[in-house]
């Protein structure tokens, strides 16, 4: 009987919803920090978050760059004559409360942080598309080494990438695996990390045979995590020109360093 009631008694109290990323509940409706997404999936995803968490998120509003994306003006993209690229968007800037996130969500199997991440991301794309109303054919990634896939057991730049396609009805297509493994490559300068990508990506053979009407270009949206120099996203788009000319990359990064 007490049983009963005691389930009659759980019914009726509010339901509590727990943050996604700090797990504390979350009381009434969030105050409303304003999400930079029109999409309402990630939005939904985002509302998940406390007002604490919400607010931590350092979005990158105003864009000084037009290629790379940065908030301020920039002389690198300018002088950088080996540009295969077009252009790459960050969601927000790659700061102390940002790197504790991607730890969790990388190294602590937060799970539950990964629509967190992609939600996130969402807002390179629509700033993207905002600018430019351009319709991306297909969604690809950075691939992660093979050794690195094995410690940690999933591309997190892969599934952030699934999880747009799935809001913004654009194909998946893993275009581009790692044929080599290189050290960690922070701490290394500009000229020797692009000297250490040289041959770093091979295209998936189903690259130089994706088609596309006589004259149009196919525009693929490449999906990474951290933006440093650029060189890696550079690279990959690099690799996949050469597969297939009729290629035009953009990048969508989750953060900026
Ligand atoms: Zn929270
Ligand atoms: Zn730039």
């Amino acid at each position: 009987m007490m049983r009963w009631m005691d389930r009659i008694h759980r019914l009726l109290q509010p339901q509590t919803v727990a943050c996604l990323r700090c797990e504390r509940e979350i009381r009434g409706t969030t105050s409303p920090v304003a999400i930079p997404i029109r999409h309402s999936g990630p939005r939904e995803v985002l509302s998940r978050l406390c007002s604490d968490c919400r607010g931590q998120i350092p979005w990158i509003l105003a864009v000084g760059c037009p290629i790379c994306g940065r908030p301020e003006r920039c002389g690198d993209c300018l002088r950088r004559r080996d540009r295969h690229i077009d252009r790459c968007r960050s969601a927000v800037r790659y700061d102390g409360a940002m790197k504790e996130w991607l730890a969790q969500y990388k190294y602590a199997g937060a799970e539950r942080l990964e629509p967190v991440m992609a939600a996130m991301l969402a807002a390179s794309v629509e700033r993207m598309t905002a600018e430019q109303p351009i319709r991306f054919d297909l969604i690809t990634s950075v691939p992660l080494a093979a050794e690195r896939l094995e410690e940690r057991g999933f591309n997190q730049a892969e599934r952030m990438a699934i999880r747009l396609s799935h809001w913004y009805g654009i194909p998946y297509r893993p275009l581009l695996r790692r044929v080599r493994h290189t050290e960690k490559m922070s701490g290394k300068s500009r000229q020797s990390r692009l000297a250490d990508l040289r041959g770093m990506f091979a295209a998936e053979p189903e690259a130089q045979w994706i088609a596309a009407p006589q004259d149009q270009p196919i525009r693929l949206l490449l999906v990474d995590d951290i933006y440093t120099t650029g060189s890696t996203v550079n690279e990959c788009a690099c690799t996949l020109r050469s597969a297939n000319p009729r290629f035009e990359v953009s990048g969508a990064l989750w953060a900026r360093s």
